[in-house]
């Protein structure tokens, strides 16, 4: 009986080997220790800790880009803790399930064979020659190298959200991410020398801090999950709501994106918790813990436990003829607020 004995009891989170709510990660108290960082850079998703739902981190980096090992030193790993984080202290319950293998978070590197100039002129042209499609090329380009499962697949062949740091450029914003049904993706990403001003801003600094990337990051997996949904009472700009204070501001190209945010303000747009048949993250399939009755992002195919009819994955070409563009994040030289002890 107790803590030791390797069967989890009464309170405890786990106990050795008894350890589903953490696989590898159940410290000598018989409570969940930390994910840990990696040190060796991995070109392939490695073997899961958990089945399920989770949020798998990628470095990208163009053919001819810098390589600053964001991947082995740190830096990523301490941007998806910080955001996760940052989760949940706002939920107070949940965060995001990381994909972790051993206890340790599990980063893909992977390099394209694409320059950082065609990356960044690939895809759509919109007003003023820019391109926001970087995002889909970069999805693309992982899916057919093997490294990320079918971005535009019915439930049952996917199940994870991929988390994109790519050390280029564009021309267009910092970050992009899919917004289902109308936008079917797996990749959220961050073009962290995207234009304006994303080079000048730091990437994973703290854990307890999180900064300009790591807000940015956690808006776009947001949008990937099918958030803020058209139905949200106070939606506005293509999945955003109008606070300048919320995670999911939507730049109104006069107000700055005021930082730390908070996650839904009045908790009536996208973390409801109401119950009603609207896209919501209190019913996330990605949520840690699992909650009940979770729901995939909308067109990811019916979830497990639901009666409701599988709602049908869009194909590719039904994707283009959306003709849905990426969602802009509101530029980081817009950000004038940043309260004492925040980098
Ligand atoms: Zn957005």
């Amino acid at each position: 009986m107790g803590c030791g004995d390797n069967i989890r009891e009464g309170t405890e989170a786990c106990d050795g080997t008894d350890d589903l709510a953490c696989p590898h990660r159940c410290a000598a108290d018989c409570t969940c220790g930390p994910i840990t960082c990696p040190t060796i850079r991995m070109t392939q998703d490695q073997p899961d800790d958990q089945g399920g739902e989770q949020i798998h981190a990628i470095y990208v980096l163009p053919s001819d880009g810098t390589d600053e090992l964001l991947d082995t030193m740190d830096e990523i790993c301490t941007s998806v803790l910080a955001w996760n984080k940052w989760l949940l202290g706002q939920t107070g319950t949940n965060n995001f399930r990381l994909d972790t293998a051993g206890g340790v978070l599990d980063i893909t590197f992977f390099q394209s064979s694409m320059t950082d100039y065609q990356i960044r002129n690939s895809g759509q042209t919109v007003t003023g020659g820019k391109h926001p499609q970087v995002r889909d090329t970069i999805q693309n380009e992982l899916f057919a190298a093997g490294v990320i499962e079918d971005p535009f697949a019915a439930y049952g062949a996917k199940t994870k959200l991929y988390a994109v740091y790519y050390g280029g450029t564009s021309d267009f914003a910092c970050g992009g991410g899919a917004l289902p049904p109308g936008l079917m993706g797996n990749v959220a990403a961050l073009y962290l020398k995207g234009d304006p001003g994303c080079s000048f801003v730091t990437v994973g600094g703290s854990i307890d801090n999180p900064g300009y990337f790591e807000f940015a990051m956690i808006h776009e997996i947001m949008h990937t999950i099918g958030l803020v949904p058209f139905c949200a009472p106070h939606q506005v700009l293509g999945g955003h709501v109008p606070e300048p204070n919320d995670l999911m501001y939507g730049f109104d190209g006069v107000h700055a994106w005021i930082l730390p945010p908070v996650l839904d303000i009045g908790h009536d747009d996208y973390y409801r918790g109401d119950g009603q048949p609207c896209t919501d993250l209190a019913r996330s399939a990605f949520l840690d813990p699992p909650v009940p009755n979770a729901d995939l992002p909308p067109g990811w195919g019916t979830p497990i436990g639901s009666s409701a009819p599988g709602q049908a994955s869009l194909t590719r070409s039904q994707d283009l003829r959306t003709g849905l563009l990426e969602n802009a994040l509101p530029s980081p030289s817009t950000v004038v607020v940043l309260p004492a002890g925040v980098k």
